[in-house]
């Protein structure tokens, strides 16, 4: 489980990825919007590992 950051709206919520993390697609519960998450650490949205 993840913690990640929605680009569009800011906020923080909770990801687990099925298999690799690489070019996976989180839609935003809060705005709705789609976006990437990367393996890549400088890159990811990610905010943290729980
Ligand atoms: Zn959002």
């Amino acid at each position: 489980m993840y913690l990640v950051k929605c680009p569009s709206c800011k906020n923080n919520m909770k990801y687990q990825p099925r298999g690799s993390l690489d070019k996976k697609k989180k839609r935003c519960v809060y705005c709705g919007k789609s976006f990437t998450i990367h393996s890549n650490q400088k890159k990811s949205r990610i905010i943290k590992k729980l």
